[in-house]
């Protein structure tokens, strides 16, 4: 096991924060301690134990901070690649309802584990899967097996009572939900401080007073630092914005951040900046989906107020890859599209693309942990801060030439999952040349999963036949007809809901 050793990162090229998130590429020592990075110097000495890693034509990045993911859908993966939001609703959310405690653990196990292959070492996780007391456990004792760093946003998840008709059970905080909440919040945090408890919920504005007012109590007596819901502005959900009707809801603080964000008006914007709320974009299902333009930091139409909030998320890797850097490509790109679009409806065209690669690689990085409430502790390389790097190849097919001209770009526009070499998580290395290093089973899986420790093939292996088993299940079920009764539940407009324009 590599914990408390020391890690000697030698003569990489560091992509180092500064003044107001400007970004420098310094070729660099970097040592690591325990969890924490002790020293950024040139021409560190090994002391006596460490291992070294030689980064000569490497680049050393922050870990990628996730702000929006639903990490128990691997089981899904592949199933949502030409569904709208309608769509995906029935076969994606509600199939939560079809994971056993098991499945639960295995899906989330493989879910942090692509991302920590990705360079992702921090996530916010909508974990919309509590389907009973051992699901939630099995969730947390994936996440700890897998050795990322985690905010588990606990999920009063809608219960599915029938697929036809379809019906939910309406009080989703009923039973043992709140019960195993306040249980979560008396053990948090786990996995030596990894793993801490954030709150996530679409039901704010249906619960009466009293009940809210108690929801809200009960989020401070737990101390809950982060509370996470879905929102973007799309016509079959009404014209009015969800987040003004926190606002006079009196809930709203800096502790929300929005998922998604999608379409925001000048209203949602200046709500954000007065609250000091952030926002998770997630350009590749914001961009299939329909809830216009990726928000990302790129839509300062609006003021400054959404660069200033902004943050991404991969939402589900289940219809798309875990890839932070291929998110915030996504986003640059549509951005530039979108702004190009506006000069030639004008007949002219754009003299400069206005958004950077450097923006787009902050969004990854220390925006991201500023959205998670983790600026203090990750996001960027400094003395002090946790452990949790990245580590490129700068001299792969993909890399080379870019890695050495333009690091920055290189990460966001040229590299590839197959490009990070190894990750770096509270000073532990859970990705080694190229390889995910075996995984410690948390002892509440130990039992079913038979074995103390996990290689990648043992878990690629349990996904394919859980994932057999779950395509049988889906198969005997009418999901066209449970997404017209989703329609019903949630009212939309079907009158917005059309095939052309
Ligand atoms: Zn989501």
């Amino acid at each position: 096991m590599d914990q408390n050793k020391c890690l000697l990162l030698k003569n990489g090229t560091a992509l180092i924060h500064g003044e107001n998130d400007r970004v420098e590429a310094r070729r660099t020592d970097i040592l690591v301690a325990g969890s924490k990075i002790s020293m950024v110097a040139p021409n560190i000495a090994a002391p006596p134990g460490a291992e070294v890693i030689n980064c000569t034509d490497k680049i050393i990045s922050p870990g990628f901070v996730d702000t929006h993911h639903h990490v128990w859908q691997t089981l899904l993966k592949g199933r949502h690649a030409n569904h709208t939001l309608m769509e995906y609703m029935p076969e994606g959310n509600f199939t939560s309802s079809l994971h056993s405690a098991e499945d639960t653990f295995w899906a989330q196990l493989t879910g942090c584990l692509e991302m920590i292959d990705c360079g992702t070492t921090s996530v916010v996780d909508f974990a919309h899967v509590n389907y009973s007391s051992e699901h939630s456990d099995q969730v947390i004792a994936a996440t700890a097996s897998s050795g990322i760093r985690s905010i588990f946003c606990y999920c009063p998840t809608p219960l599915l009572k029938t697929w036809k008709p379809f019906a939910v059970e309406m009080n989703s905080l009923g039973g043992h939900v709140l019960l195993k909440f306040d249980e979560l919040a008396s053990k948090a945090p786990w996995a030596n401080g990894r793993i801490t408890l954030g709150f996530a919920f679409d039901g704010f504005r249906f619960l009466p007073h009293e009940n809210l007012q108690a929801l809200m109590t009960r989020l401070r007596e737990n101390k809950v630092q982060l509370i996470t819901y879905h929102y973007s502005r799309v016509p079959e959900q009404g014209s009015g914005s969800h987040t003004a009707q926190l606002r006079d809801l009196g809930i709203l603080d800096d502790r929300f951040l929005v998922s998604h964000g999608g379409n925001p008006s000048q209203e949602d914007a200046d709500i954000y900046r007065q609250f000091g709320m952030h926002v998770s974009s997630t350009p590749s299902t914001e961009l299939q989906m329909a809830m216009g333009s990726p928000v990302a930091a790129f839509r300062d139409d609006l003021g400054d107020a959404m660069p200033q909030c902004c943050s991404l998320g991969v939402d589900c890797h289940s219809n798309n890859s875990a890839f932070i850097p291929g998110e915030a490509r996504m986003g640059l790109q549509s951005a530039r599209a979108s702004r190009g679009e506006k000069f030639l409806a004008q007949g002219k065209s754009p003299n400069s693309v206005h958004y950077t690669v450097e923006e787009a690689f902050n969004l990854a990085t220390i925006r991201g942990a500023r959205a998670a409430k983790m600026a203090n502790r990750v996001g960027s390389i400094a003395e002090g801060k946790l452990a949790d790097l990245v580590i490129f190849s700068g001299t792969s097919p993909g890399m080379v030439g870019a890695a050495q001209h333009d690091p920055v770009a290189a990460v966001i526009l040229h590299s590839s999952p197959a490009d990070v070499e190894y990750v770096v998580v509270d000073g532990v290395l859970r990705k080694r040349a190229g390889k995910l290093v075996n995984v410690d089973v948390d002892k509440k899986a130990q039992g079913f999963v038979g074995q103390p420790k996990l290689a990648w093939d043992d878990v690629a292996k349990e996904v394919v036949s859980r994932r057999e088993v779950l395509q049988k299940k889906i198969e005997k079920i009418d999901m066209r007809a449970a997404a017209e009764g989703i329609k019903d539940m949630w009212h939309l407009d079907r009158s917005k809901l059309v095939d052309s324009i």
